[in-house]
């Protein structure tokens, strides 16, 4: 076995130690030394490769020429460095094929000269290069696919990129290719090509408002194409410094939301028109019938010519014919008014106790009619206070209590119950009346639906329980209810709690002892409140100042009444009231000649903008809000009492 010296050993660890492949043949292609990275990439062994023909390592389809570029090369030898441009692949063993880069080296000795060839696996790096080839493909179709223009400059503020929208949208007015200018160029060649509605700004304005956000993006900027387009660009920093832009023709949705305003508009006028139309057409009706019930009455009762029994019969039907008309003409106005936003919630701290007491002696006569048994598990409400507004807060429970009475048989129970939880009171009225079947529940808070009583005997008009819920949405609050047929109801209404700290008076009820209505002559002051505790509160005021005498009305009606006999000196009117609001009552008092003159001051915890308008078009004096201000409300007092003479 031939001896390698040191010098060949040195020499085969240095090949061996190389990265890539080394080859070396003779003229005639045949190989006569190959190092180890050779063997394992082509998978023979050294003594395998030494005498094969270098053909033997490349794809068949390469071979028959490849005779001829050895040829050549051997011919005029010059260095071949690698990454020369040239797709080669080689072939293994195996028969696979793999991309490779050579490096051809020619040799000469003083045994002849030889080529060496460095050879160089580079399937990974292609495997890579393709894969980021494809990236950039999809990066550039998802580009292209947004609807919108896309633009991409750098730091220059050059474009980098831009889709095919962008080139739609800038066209014909940049001549040449788009990437590599600068924005301000883009910009400027748009401006001359006439592509923008400049919309009375000159042109040198518009474009120092573009490129003013330009250079600081924030928002995003609107203009109008001389075609009438509306764009909205919205601009944004890239964290190379360059500026990322997207321009979205907004025209189509500015079309859709005028439109909706449009219809909302013409929405909102014909829901106003049809509660007015409501509101008239009752006054309308209710006057007719006013006399119809008013005539009907007189009959019955009239002792000079007493009616036949047949008669009374008959003309009971008119009353209560006329009555469930009247009840729904009131109702279905009611609804109307919620529905418009006509009616003014006034919150306020409320004794639920009192509420329910004077709810079940309203009901009592009713439940007496009816054989049912009116009982009010009131300790359970005892020393609750609810914000609510009273009137409203009656309104439903009359509703709830009502209808436990008349979907109930004689000997049947009602019973009002008061629960706390979290902040929330629960007013329940449960029956053992005659519930409700399983299948007409689902629609029974929607106005008109009466729960298969449609053709039975009890009178009703279905919108009851549709305003109930209203009211207590308004409040703040929730209605719901459990039935089960044959059974009996529970009603329930929640409203919140009292906070402690919640509506504390902002002042003692004391007046400064200098007030000058402390002495001197009286006058009267008839203060038309449905709450007792506002009442109380005013009457307490009212006590220092000797110089007023304080008469109260629970509602507008009776206000109007006393008004009328006393006229006195000054009007303080709650807005909302059961009944007649104080808005239309101060309206009849300044219909009348006797009391058209008196002022009338409007007390309300309604403090809307809307309503304070509303207020000093019904022609209050003043229109002061709840909580009452001490020093505000002896004021207005005093600037009206002290002028006037009594
Ligand atoms: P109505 O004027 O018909 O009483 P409401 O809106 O107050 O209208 O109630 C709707 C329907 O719900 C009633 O027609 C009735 O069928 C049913 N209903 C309401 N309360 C009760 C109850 N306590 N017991 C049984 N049915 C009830």
């Amino acid at each position: 076995m031939p001896q390698m010296s040191d010098q060949e050993l040195s020499f085969r660890e240095l090949v061996d130690a190389a990265p890539d492949g080394i080859v070396v043949c003779d003229q005639r292609g045949v190989i006569i030394l190959v190092n180890r990275q050779a063997e394992a990439m082509f998978g023979y062994t050294r003594e395998e490769l030494q005498g094969k023909r270098i053909e033997d390592l490349i794809p068949e389809r390469f071979r028959s020429r490849h005779p001829e570029h050895v040829a050549k090369y051997v011919h005029a030898p010059k260095s071949r460095p690698m990454g020369s441009g040239l797709d080669l692949f080689g072939r293994k063993r195996d028969g696979s094929e793999f991309p490779v880069e050579i490096s051809l080296s020619p040799i000469q000795t003083s045994g002849g000269n030889f080529v060496s060839a460095a050879i160089r696996d580079v399937s990974d790096r292609k495997r890579i290069e393709a894969e980021a080839r494809r990236a950039n493909s999809y990066l550039l179709s998802a580009v292209d696919s947004i609807q919108d223009a896309f633009a991409l400059y750098d730091e220059e503020d050059r474009v980098v990129l831009v889709n095919s929208t962008f080139r739609d949208l800038v066209g014909a007015s940049a001549k040449g290719p788009i990437v590599g200018r600068a924005f301000r160029e883009l910009l400027d060649d748009m401006l001359r090509a006439g592509l923008f509605d400049l919309e009375n700004a000159t042109e040198s304005e518009f474009r120092d408002r573009w490129f003013g956000y330009h250079g600081d993006p924030t928002g995003a900027l609107e203009v109008r194409t001389a075609s009438g387009h509306l764009l909205r660009i919205v601009e944004r920093p890239t964290a190379e410094h360059g500026t990322l832009s997207l321009i979205v023709d907004v025209t189509d949705d500015r079309h859709r939301s005028d439109e909706l305003k449009r219809a909302r508009e013409t929405a909102e006028a014909a829901s106003a028109a049809k509660s007015e139309f409501l509101a008239s057409m009752s006054h309308e009706l209710r006057t007719p019938l006013n006399a119809v019930l008013g005539f009907a009455q007189l009959l019955q009762r009239d002792k000079k010519e007493p009616l036949s029994g047949r008669q009374l019969e008959r003309i009971d039907h008119v009353m209560r014919g006329g009555e469930h008309l009247l009840r729904l003409i009131d109702e279905v106005l009611d609804l109307s008014r919620i529905e418009a936003g006509n009616i003014t919630i006034s919150p306020e701290p409320v004794d639920l106790d009192e509420v329910i007491r004077e709810v079940a002696m309203t009901l009592e006569p009713m439940a007496q009619r009816n054989g049912v048994t009116l009982t009010n598990a009131m300790s359970s409400a005892t020393g609750t206070r609810v914000i609510a507004d009273r009137t409203r807060l009656s309104q439903i429970l009359m509703n709830y209590g009502s209808n436990a009475i008349k979907y109930n048989r004689q000997g049947g129970h009602v019973t009002f119950r008061v629960t706390r939880s979290d902040g929330i009171a629960r007013v329940a009225v449960l029956d053992d009346g005659i519930g409700i079947p399983e299948d007409k529940r689902a629609k029974i808070f929607e106005p008109f639906h009466r729960a298969g009583q449609e053709t039975g005997p009890i009178q009703g008009t279905g919108i009851g329980l549709a305003i109930s819920k209203r009211l207590a949405e308004l409040m703040r609050g929730r209605v719901g209810f459990s039935t089960e047929a044959n059974k009996g109801s529970e009603f329930w209404v929640e409203v919140p709690l009292q906070q402690s700290d919640e509506y504390a008076p902002v002042q003692a009820p004391h007046v400064a002892a200098e007030s000058p209505l402390t002495s001197g002559p009286r006058h009267k002051v008839i203060y038309v409140e449905d709450n007792p505790s506002n009442i109380a509160f005013m009457r307490e005021l009212i006590d220092d100042l000797s110089s007023i005498e304080l008469l109260t009305a629970p509602t507008a009606e009776i206000g109007l009444d006393l008004i009328r006999a006393h006229l006195p000196a000054v009007v303080i009117m709650d807005i909302n009231l059961p009944g007649m609001s104080g808005i239309d009552a101060t309206k009849q008092l300044a219909e009348w000649p006797d009391t058209k003159d008196i002022p009338v001051i409007a007390l309300t915890a309604a403090a809307l903008t809307k309503d304070t308008a509303k207020g000093r078009e019904s022609g209050f004096y003043r229109y002061l809000t709840k909580p009452v201000k001490v020093d505000e409300l002896t004021a207005v007092l005093e600037e009206l009492l002290l002028a006037k003479p009594q």
